[in-house]
């Protein structure tokens, strides 16, 4: 895809400057690889899983060419992440109404990732609602509004400052009176410390719940691609304070840094399900393992 095109280019030029003029898989091309991996964002931990996994590919099939190092280095990243099937809009939405807690720190995205998952659901025939939980910033009310006006989906709203418990609570009141398919709730998304961040979002899921038990059936987080280790940084904090189901990863065009995928997928064992690449509705892809894996290798 387009919109990986700087992080193809990155890995296309550090890959090949680890196997420049050599012709066998030796301890210097895996140290290069080594180092090419980590500049590349992939992380210490996954370009250490991944440079074990190559070691005993060279120990297994004793010989290897450094032609084969890049097919080889897509196999074995595809058979390491987790995720083997890719989302689908248009299949049956497995409870009604479907809800969806978006989670992440400001700025990182979520709510224009709201918005382009609003515009997939209903592009294949599904009701949405959205909620706008995040109560602490007039911004996020007003930007979730203008992705509510632009997909031609209802918003419940309520004044700023207000309880972002009762906001959600109302928003899947509102979708079973509706009879919606879909619910997307926004929060906010401050980053105070754990113990705020894990009360703030259980008080959330607590109201939520008291509508549906069992919901929220996704809690999805948005993380900032192009901040490359940070994003991981953000994943451990939110991890630690919620049970994250699934992730979306943004800003992916216009950065070199989209190795941090691999790492993210790798090292959370959490499904990437979506990433983000550009800032119209239409450019949110659904993310598969081996597409990304290609597009970035090749
Ligand atoms: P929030 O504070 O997390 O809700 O973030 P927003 O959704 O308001 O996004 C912050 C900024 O990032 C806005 O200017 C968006 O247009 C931009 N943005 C969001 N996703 C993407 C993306 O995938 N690619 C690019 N280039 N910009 C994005």
């Amino acid at each position: 895809d387009e919109g990986l095109q700087k992080t193809k280019e990155n890995f296309f030029s550090k890959v090949s400057k680890a196997i420049a003029g050599k012709s066998t898989v030796d301890e210097e091309v895996l140290d290069d690889l080594e180092e090419a991996l980590v500049t590349a964002d992939v992380g210490i931990e996954t370009t250490v899983a991944i440079i074990d996994r190559i070691e005993q590919r060279v120990v297994r099939d004793k010989y290897l060419n450094t032609s084969e190092l890049n097919s080889i280095l897509q196999e074995e990243i595809k058979e390491m992440l987790v995720g083997e099937a890719s989302y689908d809009f248009t299949s049956d939405i497995p409870h009604k109404p479907y809800v969806i807690l978006v989670v992440g720190v400001n700025g990182v995205g979520k709510t224009t990732t709201i918005g382009k998952l609003a515009y997939n659901f209903k592009k294949a025939g599904k009701s949405v609602l959205l909620g706008a939980a995040d109560t602490f910033r007039a911004a996020a009310v007003d930007q979730l509004t203008i992705w509510s006006d632009r997909t031609g989906v209802p918003i419940v709203k309520q004044a700023m400052g207000s309880d972002p418990a009762a906001v959600a609570f109302d928003t899947v009141q509102s979708a079973i009176a509706r009879g919606t398919d879909v619910v997307l709730i926004d929060t906010a998304g401050r980053l105070h410390n754990k113990a705020h961040l894990m009360e703030e979002l259980s008080k959330i899921k607590r109201s939520v719940q008291k509508v549906i038990p069992g919901a929220p059936h996704e809690v999805l987080l948005v993380l900032d691609g192009s901040t490359g280790q940070n994003a991981l940084e953000q994943a451990k904090h939110f991890t630690a304070a919620t049970d994250v189901t699934a992730l979306a990863i943004t800003k992916l065009d216009g950065t070199a840094k989209g190795g941090v995928v691999l790492a993210i997928a790798n090292q959370f064992k959490i499904p990437v399900k979506f990433i983000g690449v550009g800032e119209k509705m239409e450019d949110l892809l659904i993310f598969d393992k081996h597409e990304f894996v290609d597009s970035i290798f090749s």
